[in-house]
């Protein structure tokens, strides 16, 4: 059992993380891609204190070398739901499960915009998991739309069971996939049926299917916990970055706006000053 799980990778996520180990607490942060996209696809920063120039590959990598040399347990994964049970928290990501006292969310904000028809054929051919949902559509015909680099294990996953894969890359693609996926250059329009998907509407051409998968840096974030409050798709928090929930705090793009690193830099290093706050006052030390 962990002191306190962080979820996201970003920089709230990794100032969480740096100032929960300096308090000693056990500490873990799990996060879909080895560093925020966000931060890499800045080009150039010059509005972080203290370093006037900066890339954004070059922070993120400094930032997760901090909180690695103070310990910090790293988890590749994304996670897809938590629960409250007996006086703790259960994450459950696509790998692992792990159990934590309390909770950062530190997912940030989704990079792409909502699709036309995405959130009403919801469960009925559109999915965001291909790992979870890929076998319903075994010998059928999908497409992928990855917004982030990671997407592209899931074109090659759905290409070993779907009949034909279709992949919409909403960024730079750097490698070449294998030939039984079609790279579609257009961006999606809209996800069309009346009852379960029956087509993708693009730039291109319309697209007959039977699935579309969504693969963003993220997904709404009440969809991970029940109960959270939210308000425009961002989560409430108090001055102490406390959610409604007990023990479950949130901090950096996803609490709202200015979307900045060094509000998500403070935020980050507060959620975990109360995280560990929350715990002393319960004495809880970690087994
Ligand atoms: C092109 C561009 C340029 C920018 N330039 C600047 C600038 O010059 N100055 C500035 O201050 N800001 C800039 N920003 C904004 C800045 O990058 C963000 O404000 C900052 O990255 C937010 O940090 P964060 O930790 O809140 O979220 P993110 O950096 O978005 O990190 C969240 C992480 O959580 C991961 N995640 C999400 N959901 C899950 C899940 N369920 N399980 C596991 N992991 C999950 C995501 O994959 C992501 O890696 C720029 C942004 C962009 C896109």
């Amino acid at each position: 059992m962990y002191d306190i799980a962080i979820v996201g990778g970003g920089p709230a996520g990794l100032a969480a993380a740096v100032n929960a180990r300096r308090r000693n607490k056990e500490t873990v942060l799990i996060s879909k891609e080895p560093h925020s996209s966000k931060l890499t696809q800045s080009h150039q920063i010059d509005n972080y204190l203290g370093i006037s120039q900066v890339s954004g590959s070059d922070l993120a990598l400094r930032m997760r070398e901090h909180a690695e040399k103070l310990d910090t347990i790293f988890l590749k994964d994304e996670i897809q739901s938590i629960y409250y049970e007996e006086q703790s928290y259960h994450l459950f990501g696509r790998e692992n499960s792990l159990e934590a006292r309390t909770v950062i969310l530190a997912v940030g904000i989704s990079l792409g915009a909502e699709i036309d028809g995405e959130i009403r054929l919801t469960g009925q051919g559109v999915s965001y998991c291909a790992t979870c949902d890929g076998m319903f559509f075994k010998g059928k015909t999908v497409a992928l739309i990855g917004y982030i680099p990671e997407a592209e294990h899931e074109a090659a996953f759905l290409a070993e069971i779907c009949g034909k894969v279709y992949y919409l890359p909403q960024y730079k693609m750097t490698r070449e996939l294998e030939p039984k996926i079609t790279i579609i250059s257009g961006k999606p329009l809209a996800i069309l049926g009346s009852e379960r998907v029956e087509a993708l509407k693009t730039t291109q051409d319309d697209y007959p299917l039977d699935g579309v998968f969504i693969e963003r840096a993220n997904r709404p974030v009440d969809q991970l916990l029940n109960d959270l409050r939210t308000e425009s798709g961002m989560i409430l928090v108090d001055s102490n970055q406390a959610t409604n929930l007990p023990g479950v705090f949130a901090a950096g793009d996803c609490t709202g706006k200015p979307w900045q690193i060094s509000r998500a830099v403070g935020q980050g290093q507060i959620a975990a000053l109360s995280a560990v706050q929350y715990l002393d006052s319960r004495k809880i030390v970690h087994s």
